[in-house]
């Protein structure tokens, strides 16, 4: 299923790390993105699972990319720093960085697949409700920081969809302007993931601090996932 390129990649992450990437069916994972890394005591493994008859070219593809980058590259991913509290902002934070950096990849190797996958999960995206007025700032900040991460995705990784929907709610909630810029800045530092992860974690009004991040080191002996606070 895979071009050579990415064969050679997964040749070497099951050698580097001592392990087989398993492929495995599962009815209840998600759609799409479902990679499960580990290291537990010295002992690597990983899962991609999939739902339904088969696995497609395009998921499979995007999961070696993670891979790639997570194990061969050693690229920091944002955890939160206690257990149990924001997990899912730091999954979301680090979800987008990572996706603006393989999406393009992707779209090299299957670009007609990549981009009916994204253009299905940007059109579930973009049904965002209103907000209702009154309504906790909470909500306005949750609704603010979709649509800025949505535009993030269009103009870095998926420039062939048509924007006009999510262009328009922009200016409706009057983020356009301010979206661009935080987009221009974003755009030129996605080679360093490490400050592409404290400007998001900032800009969409994060505690920085609740945040840390890790790597995986496979090469290492014994292999490890290290955590280490975010460079301020
Ligand atoms: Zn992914």
């Amino acid at each position: 299923m895979l071009p050579g390129e990415l064969q050679a990649t997964i040749q070497e992450a099951e050698q580097v790390a001592g392990c087989a990437i398993e492929v495995v069916p599962d009815a209840t994972a998600n759609e799409f993105d479902n990679l499960t890394l580990r290291v537990d005591d010295g002992v690597c493994s990983a899962t991609i699972a999939y739902r339904g008859e088969s696995i497609s070219r395009c998921a499979l593809l995007h999961e070696v990319l993670h891979v790639k980058r997570y194990w061969l590259n050693a690229v920091p991913i944002l955890r939160p720093a206690a257990r149990l509290r924001y997990e899912p902002e730091a999954q979301m934070v680090n979800d987008l960085i990572e996706h603006l950096i393989i999406i393009p990849e992707e779209r090299r190797f299957v670009e007609a697949e990549s981009n009916a996958h994204w253009s299905s999960v940007m059109a579930n995206l973009a049904e965002l409700p209103r907000v209702s007025f009154p309504s906790s700032q909470a909500e306005v900040d949750a609704l603010q920081r979709s649509l800025v991460l949505q535009r993030a995705m269009m103009d870095i990784a998926l420039p062939d969809l048509d924007n006009t929907r999510l262009y328009d709610r922009l200016r409706d909630e009057n983020l356009f302007e301010s979206s661009a810029a935080f987009i221009d800045r974003l755009r030129n530092m996605l080679d360093d993931k490490e400050r592409a992860l404290i400007f998001v974690s900032r800009e969409f009004r994060y505690d920085v601090t609740a945040f840390c991040v890790g790597r995986f080191n496979v090469r290492a002996n014994p292999k490890s996932f290290e955590r280490s606070p975010l460079v301020q």
